[in-house]
């Protein structure tokens, strides 16, 4: 038994500190602080290495946790980030952007205790941060060209972790997108104050020193023909996300102040990498905002119109706060930065004044009823209207696939939902009905995690190599 086995007992669980509320309101810097080496290193000895890691079953991209534990204890920073990069592409931003609480540190042994899990998300944002800045690269010396090329429509992080591990074995990887800069919603969508973009550019650096080769600002259907990527290539990933919103149908969507979640985030977040000022409908000094929708989207929804000065944001959600779709600890942030919370409540319509302008949103209260499906359905409770204040409205409900034309116009099978089917009738993980047609990430799945198009990206590569190099 190592001198470390009961360190749990003497080291408190610590997550780095945070900027203070009262600053970090005041822009859109990251709020999470880093951990030192030595409290990455201590808080790694605390994993108990209890011989049945929960935690790697429970991490979508099955990291090799306590392995990667045990390095960072003895202060082997470089082989931690490489042994970190066989089963995840982009550990800094999964250790940034996962719900933690539900996926690696929920599954912690130790999270059964007093003495709460394992900062495991954190000490894998540190140590890459830490060995990027050290130098660190992936090591190709011993990947041989094989002369097979595939296409990556999407450089998302499906895409992206599609390309990393096609140039691992030794195929040329062209990732386009219709937008100027890699990441999809890594870039566009997932607000900087939990994402500084600084980091998926170092990211698209060691891509592209891995012979990764972007062509941006390219919308396959339009600037570039799929047919033509077909021909061109010997097999293609399709990773183009999930951007159907769907709309509640809400009387009253069409006043002026109402925004719809996605629009308002990447107009924001461009504005943003552009340096340009807020424009007329975003500042929200003054105003009332209500947020409505309870998932990741809503939160960074909510914190967002605190930093463009609103004078209240409310969220209200139809559920109570165990059934929100939203991270535990996006939810702590919202409430620490001044959001008022609403559970149970379903939003029915959107009231306006004379001249078009929202001045309320009128909601019922809900009663939870067992669905037997494991999540409780909310019910209207009758009688129990009342009229929120507001000057903005933000709607978050959610997206669905957007398959394009062009899928099915190769054949390639969709679902009902518009989700791209894989896998079936003994197809390889990830491909479509089409052989050398492979999709993953939202647009197999429906909005879901960044680490889980991470899993999509790495398995799909898996089996075009398969295919490739049989
Ligand atoms: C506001 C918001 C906050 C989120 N926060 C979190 C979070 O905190 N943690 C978390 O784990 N997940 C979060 N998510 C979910 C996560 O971002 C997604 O699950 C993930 O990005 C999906 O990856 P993807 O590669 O499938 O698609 P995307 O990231 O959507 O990337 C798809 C890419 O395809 C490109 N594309 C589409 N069509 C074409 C075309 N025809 N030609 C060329 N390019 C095309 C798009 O431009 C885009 O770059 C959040 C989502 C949103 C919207
Ligand atoms: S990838 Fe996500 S779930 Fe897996 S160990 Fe890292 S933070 Fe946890």
């Amino acid at each position: 038994m190592s001198d470390k086995t009961f360190q749990f007992l003497n080291v408190q669980r610590q997550t780095p500190r945070t900027v203070p509320v009262a600053i970090r309101v005041l822009g859109y810097g990251e709020i999470a602080g880093d951990f030192g080496s030595p409290q990455a290193g201590t808080q790694a000895e605390r994993c108990i290495d209890c011989g049945n890691p929960y935690c790697e079953h429970a991490c979508p991209v099955h990291n090799y946790i306590p392995n990667w534990l045990k390095l960072v204890q003895d202060g082997r920073i470089m082989e931690a980030a490489t042994l970190m990069h066989e089963t995840n592409p982009l550990p800094e931003i999964c250790g940034r952007v996962c719900p933690q609480d539900r996926l690696c540190e929920g599954a912690c042994t130790l999270e059964q205790t007093a003495f709460g899990s394992v900062t495991i998300g954190s000490i894998e944002r540190w140590v890459t941060d830490e060995a990027l800045r050290q130098g660190w690269r992936p090591d190709l010396s011993a990947v041989r060209e094989t002369g097979k090329r595939v296409a990556i429509i999407g450089a998302g992080p499906a895409g992206l972790a599609c390309a990393d591990r096609l140039r691992r074995a030794g195929i040329a990887a062209d990732v386009y997108d219709r937008q100027e800069e890699i990441g999809g919603l890594l870039t566009f969508g997932i607000p900087p104050f939990k994402l500084d973009k600084g980091v998926v550019r170092t990211r698209r650096d060691v891509l592209e020193g891995m012979g990764v080769r972007f062509l941006l600002g390219h919308e396959v259907g339009r600037d570039v023909e799929f047919g033509q990527l077909l021909d061109d290539y010997d097999a293609v990933f399709v990773g183009t996300g999930a951007y159907t919103y769907v709309d509640a149908e809400l009387p009253g969507r069409e006043l002026h102040g109402v925004h719809d979640a996605l629009p308002f985030l990447i107009a924001n977040t461009e504005r943003l990498l552009r340096d340009e000022p807020v424009p007329h409908a975003f500042d929200f000094r003054g105003k009332r905002v209500v947020v409505l929708g309870g998932g990741d989207t809503g939160m960074d929804c909510n914190r967002t119109a605190i930093r463009l000065g609103a004078t209240s944001v409310t969220c209200v959600y139809r559920r109570d706060e165990a059934n929100m779709p939203g991270s535990a600890r996006e939810v702590k942030y919202s409430r620490e930065e001044g959001v008022e919370f609403l559970f149970q409540r379903q939003p029915l319509e959107i009231l306006g004044d004379a001249d078009g302008k929202v001045r309320a949103v009128r909601v019922v209260e809900t009663a939870l009823v067992d669905s037997g499906d494991g999540r409780a359905r909310p019910q209207n409770v009758e009688g129990t209207e009342y009229e929120i204040e507001a000057d903005v409205v933000i709607q978050s409900f959610g997206f669905l696939p957007s398959p394009p034309d062009w899928l099915r116009s190769h054949g390639v099978a969709l679902e009902r939902s518009g989700k791209v089917a894989t896998g079936v009738n003994g197809a390889l993980p990830l491909q479509t009905s089409h052989p050398r047609i492979f999709a993953g990430g939202d647009n197999v799945r429906g909005a879901d995690l960044v680490v889980r198009a991470v899993y999509d990206g790495r398995e799909a590569a898996g089996s075009i190599a398969s295919l490739l190099l049989a």
